[in-house]
């Protein structure tokens, strides 16, 4: 991308309402623009960060069985009236009426509707376990959205619904998610800690908050310090072998780690003295196990083996992908702006033309430019006609994890400079070299 041709609308001005490092750098940087309160538009920019880490959240769940479909916004009131939720639910849903005066909502969740799609089809517990997600909008009318992406009104979540014959193989499925999320969070260059969560509104009985630490959330949590060096299972973890999974899951709950809803000074007390980390944390992910408390009233029921029907057992796993651009944000800046983890980075490269103009520079960034494209690298090539004071700071705030600083000086010798954001460290280099190393 030409950063002539691209839309980034870079603010000098740090925005006054912006409370927060993640809030004021993605304005800067040109990610998003409030339009109501808690509503935002994606810009270009922030768009590409937020399509990287959906597609990571994607892969994930497929790895772990997962099946995705896509459900609508907009809901029907009676679906809710069956589960009892549309009364309780209260004033942070949307409620809509239709031309017809139908009463609708735009959907803060999606438990009823996926338990109306399970029983329009499910009829027996051969075709279990089954969980389906997507990732789509949700809207609800929080009382106070503040902090940029991080609580806002409209927000983009993954949600995913487990189904099962009994508690045993519910338990499995709640394990496959729960391991899924450990991945999909260090793919993103997080540190996750699973931590005991209050069921909430949705009820049921066995749930994990998956917090990041940041001094910024909105969360007190307190844990034990071993979570922060625990290893996540690799890609080849087989999803399908339950004791596998309950293993991993076992480990990830065996040290103290809870939010303070849930919290036990006691319990907390025995976490030896220098072990203990008492912090703030951001949400990013909560997975539940409901049993059947959709598919009891909704009467989604399966014949089991021995032809009698049976509620199926229940679970639901969300992650927010928009929060998680502003999380990845708090976890990962310095004075100077974003400094994005490569897996989550709009792009991989910014090449800055230091002379532009010149003939000599600018005909060797065309040909890096080429070059890194022609390999699949993801450039921004800022070719405006702009000081290199103003090129450097740009890069850096939008936080690109590789800068190629292209300079007559350096041409002169046959090098070009190659830094890297994230600790700044430069080398020089030949062209040839830059491309080789970007491309390993
Ligand atoms: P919170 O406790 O932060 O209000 P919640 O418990 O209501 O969140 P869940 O229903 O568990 O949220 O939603 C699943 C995920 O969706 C959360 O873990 C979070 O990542 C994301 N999420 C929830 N509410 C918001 C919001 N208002 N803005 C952005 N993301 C959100
Ligand atoms: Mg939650």
């Amino acid at each position: 991308m030409r950063l002539s041709r691209y839309f980034l609308p870079i603010m000098r001005e740090t925005p006054k309402e912006a409370e927060i490092v993640s809030h004021r750098l993605m304005v800067r940087a040109g990610m998003m623009r409030q339009e109501a309160a808690g509503i935002y538009a994606f810009l270009p920019l922030g768009l590409r960060v937020l399509r990287k880490i959906e597609q990571i959240v994607r892969e994930e769940q497929d790895r772990s069985g997962a099946i995705e479909l896509l459900m609508p916004t907009i809901q029907s009131a009676d679906l809710w009236r069956e589960s009892g939720r549309y009364e309780a639910y209260g004033k942070e849903m949307l409620r809509i009426e239709d031309r017809h005066e139908r009463e609708m909502l735009y959907g803060p969740t999606n438990e009823e509707m996926i338990t109306d799609i399970f029983r329009a089809y499910v009829r027996s517990y051969k075709d279990l376990p089954l969980n389906l997600y997507h990732i789509q909008w949700k809207f609800r009318d929080e009382v106070r959205p503040r902090f940029g992406l991080m609580r806002g009104r409209e927000f983009l979540m993954k949600d995913a619904y487990s189904f099962d014959i009994d508690q045993a193989g519910a338990q499995h499925s709640y394990n496959k998610m729960f391991v899924a999320y450990l991945r999909t969070f260090a793919r993103m260059g997080l540190k996750s800690i699973p931590m005991r969560a209050d069921t909430g509104p949705i009820g049921g009985n066995l749930s994990h908050e998956f917090i990041i630490l940041a001094s910024t959330g909105e969360s007190e949590v307190f844990c034990h310090k071993d979570y922060l060096d625990m290893a996540v299972p690799g890609a080849d973890v087989n999803f399908d072998d339950a004791g596998a999974m309950q293993t991993i899951v076992d480990q990830w709950t065996s040290q103290y780690a809870a939010t303070s809803d849930m919290h036990d000074a006691a319990a907390y007390g025995l976490v030896p003295v220098d072990k203990q980390v008492s912090a703030r944390g951001i949400e990013v992910g909560h997975i539940f196990y409901f049993g059947t408390k959709y598919s009891a009233p909704m009467k989604a029921v399966v014949a089991g083996p021995d032809g009698k029907e049976v509620a199926v057992h229940g679970g639901s796993y969300g992650i927010g992908p928009s929060r998680l651009v502003a999380a990845i944000i708090e976890a990962s800046h310095d004075d100077a702006g974003i400094v994005w983890p490569e897996p989550v980075a709009p792009f991989k490269v910014a090449l800055l033309n230091l002379k532009q103009g010149g003939a000599e520079t600018d005909a060797a960034c065309e040909q890096l430019y080429r070059d890194l494209s022609a390999k699949g690298v993801d450039v921004l090539y800022d070719d405006r006609d702009e000081r290199a004071g103003g090129k450097f700071a740009t890069a850096d705030l939008i936080g690109v994890p590789w800068q190629v600083l292209v300079g007559p000086k350096g041409l002169a010798e046959g090098k070009v400079e190659v830094k890297k954001r994230a600790d700044g460290t430069r080398e020089q280099m030949s062209a040839a070299a830059a491309v080789d190393l970007l491309t390993r």
